[in-house]
């Protein structure tokens, strides 16, 4: 898809917050009206109503006011009580930073951290569920697409596992930068909990946060005792059915929703899915041709949306990203935690395209050349090649 000019300043090739095309832009460039009145009902309305098919559900979809991790937050406080045990699979920052948030609440936090070098591993899942004889643990939590390592995890083979051992436990699965840019499915991976941010495959700006809530997750919620107010999903739930909210919503935000939402249908969900896909596969052949590691070992979990880069050993990711961004005008992600310094993240979700692609890593092979990093010039000319773009 065309990408107007004013896009094109700066090389946005982090993994969210992504672009915002100018449609949606424009859409949220509109005044303000009463969010209590019949044309903001009718939006909301639309919006709650068509949401549920972006993550492959027909559950409702609850919409805060807030980045990914309030969305979080909202997820443990409406099905947990305090001291509950929870089951963290961590690999990589963000499910780290959500067991630690868990830890916070007064849950009994348990972690099966697996290698950060691929997704959390659904065979150590079932024996560890095997081994909870009296159903201690009430809700398992997996973050889907590991944002931080570009290593997804197979949520079917986490419903499978929990389904062999019969356990009842929630599953809560993070799907902040899944929806609208890889294949999720809340409904038929029999999801509790998803939850969602706006500002990667949505090509929001950042502030809006998503839960998708099963029968069993509003069942959990009637008896689930960790404070909440704000968060309830109750009163939400309650208020959506006639189109409000509880509180003033962020209108300019759910008028970019909804454009986004037809963007996303126009171009169908399974095309956005393989066009990254088709991306990632570009980006990574270009950074082997290189001769630089990609931090993913296992080929089945390379995420879709965004791949993370190995420097060689002794030459500092943070000073290359520097570099990147002073010279050649293009943002990476930093590496985070385990990764700092060793790698950064390229992006390659949100409203992108082929040129996109091989201009910011073209920029990338030139900040590696000024940096004198080394590496095998060329590589994106595999990735022009793989993109069938030459004879
Ligand atoms: N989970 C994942 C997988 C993420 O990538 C992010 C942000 O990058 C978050 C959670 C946190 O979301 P936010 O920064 O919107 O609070």
């Amino acid at each position: 898809q065309p990408i107007e000019s004013s896009d094109l300043e700066h090389f946005l090739q982090v993994p969210g917050p992504t672009f915002v095309p100018e449609r949606i832009l424009a859409a949220m460039h509109r005044q303000m009206l009463d969010h209590r009145g019949p044309e903001f009902q009718t939006l909301t309305r639309e919006v709650l109503d068509g949401l549920p098919e972006i993550f492959r559900s027909t559950d409702p979809v609850i919409l805060f006011p807030s980045s990914g991790t309030g969305g979080w937050e909202a997820a443990l406080v409406n099905t947990l009580s305090p001291g509950d045990a929870v089951l963290f699979l961590v690999a990589g920052h963000f499910s780290m930073l959500w067991s630690r948030m868990a830890a916070e609440f007064g849950l009994d936090v348990r972690v099966l951290e697996s290698n950060w070098h691929r997704g959390a591993d659904a065979a150590e899942l079932e024996v560890y569920l095997r081994s909870d004889a009296d159903r201690k643990i009430k809700a398992v939590c997996v973050v889907h697409n590991e944002t931080s390592t570009g290593a997804m995890t197979q949520i079917g083979d986490i419903r499978a596992a929990i389904d062999a051992t019969g356990h009842p436990a929630l599953l809560l699965v993070d799907a902040v930068s899944s929806i609208g840019a890889m294949d999720y499915r809340h409904q038929e991976w029999n999801v509790d909990v998803t939850i969602s941010g706006s500002q990667k495959g949505l090509m929001l700006p950042p502030g809006l946060s998503f839960n998708v809530v099963s029968e069993k997750a509003l069942e959990a919620a009637k008896s689930a005792k960790l404070p909440k107010s704000y968060w309830a999903w109750r009163s939400m739930l309650a208020h959506n059915a006639d189109g409000y909210f509880p509180f003033t919503p962020p209108i300019s935000l759910i008028y970019g929703l909804a454009e986004s939402m037809i963007m996303l249908n126009e171009w169908g969900l399974e095309n956005v899915f393989a066009r990254h896909k088709r991306h990632a596969e570009a980006v990574r052949r270009c950074i082997a041709y290189w001769d630089l590691g990609i931090w993913c070992k296992v080929p089945r979990d390379y995420s879709p949306v965004v791949t993370a880069v190995v420097m060689p050993s002794g030459h500092d990711a943070d000073a290359f990203r520097k570099l990147a961004r002073e010279r050649f005008n293009i943002s990476l992600g930093m590496g985070q935690q385990k990764l700092a310094g060793k790698a950064f993240r390229f992006g390659h979700l949100g409203y992108t395209n082929d040129n996109l692609i091989l201009a910011g890593l073209e920029a990338v092979e030139s900040a590696l050349e000024h940096a004198r990093i080394p590496h095998r010039p060329g590589g994106v000319d595999v990735a022009y090649l793989f993109l069938n773009r030459r004879r």
